[in-house]
């Protein structure tokens, strides 16, 4: 296949591609960081709603617990009426004994009906207070998540659309480098951090900051041949004017 472009213009679209690289990567790395904030309010949505149906489970059971209190009160209510009417028709003092052992019992379970019944109507009533304080913190967090979802979608949209831009740009370039060292640019860049070529200034490469060996300087500055850093094996170039220093 022959070369389309002399060398030296490739390795100015290559210098171009590399600029454009970075910059995609970048606002490639702001978009994937934008739906992890949504991650987090999700997650403490979600152990917030795992509390409510915990506490409303709790007041169901309270409640139920609750009711065979009551039914257990009022049959007893009715079983000390039975017993006091019992004890007016007594007729010795054995039946009247009894009777009012029996009415003391009853009068004691009572009692303990009642104070279970009042415990409950507390916790049930607690609970109530909890359920109500963590349905609005849902409420309050759910209203923010929806208006941050609508900002990160558009920020989202945005790198999008910039992305598009640079990629569109990129092929340009692309189309001006030879297939064969776009594959080698692509696979050195995809093993060394994101940059594929890097300036060669004053003997030394700037991917690595290693010598290049005086022969090789030569040649990278002639131009004629495409070279890679014997060291990190980034390809090379020799800057006309102020160099790009490249970040490793
Ligand atoms: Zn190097």
């Amino acid at each position: 296949m022959s070369q389309p472009f002399p060398l030296v213009d490739q390795l100015k679209s290559l210098e171009n591609l590399q600029e454009l690289d970075l910059k995609i990567d970048s606002l490639k790395k702001y978009e994937n960081a934008l739906p992890a904030g949504l991650k987090t309010v999700d997650d403490s949505l979600l152990k917030l709603r795992q509390s409510l149906d915990a506490k409303k489970q709790q007041m169901e059971e309270i409640e139920k617990a609750h009711k065979q209190a009551r039914s257990a009160l009022d049959l007893n209510q009715d079983r000390l009426v039975r017993s006091n009417s019992k004890l007016e028709q007594v007729h010795n003092a054995q039946e009247f004994q009894a009777a009012t052992k029996e009415i003391e019992q009853l009068k004691k379970l009572s009692s303990g009906l009642e104070e279970q019944d009042q415990k409950f109507l507390q916790e049930l009533e607690s609970l109530k207070k909890e359920v109500e304080l963590i349905t609005q913190e849902v409420e309050k967090i759910q209203t923010e998540r929806e208006s941050q979802a609508s900002v990160v979608l558009g920020q989202v949209h945005q790198y999008k659309t910039d992305i598009d831009s640079l990629l569109a740009e990129r092929a340009q370039f692309c189309s001006q480098v030879d297939q064969k060292i776009l594959v080698q640019y692509d696979r050195v860049r995809g093993a060394r951090g994101g940059i594929g070529i890097v300036p060669a200034v004053a003997g030394r490469c700037k991917g690595c900051n290693m010598m290049v060996p005086a022969q090789l300087y030569n040649e990278v500055q002639r131009a004629l041949t495409l070279h890679s850093c014997p060291s990190c094996h980034r390809l090379l170039f020799v800057p006309l004017t102020v160099p790009l220093v490249a970040k490793d």
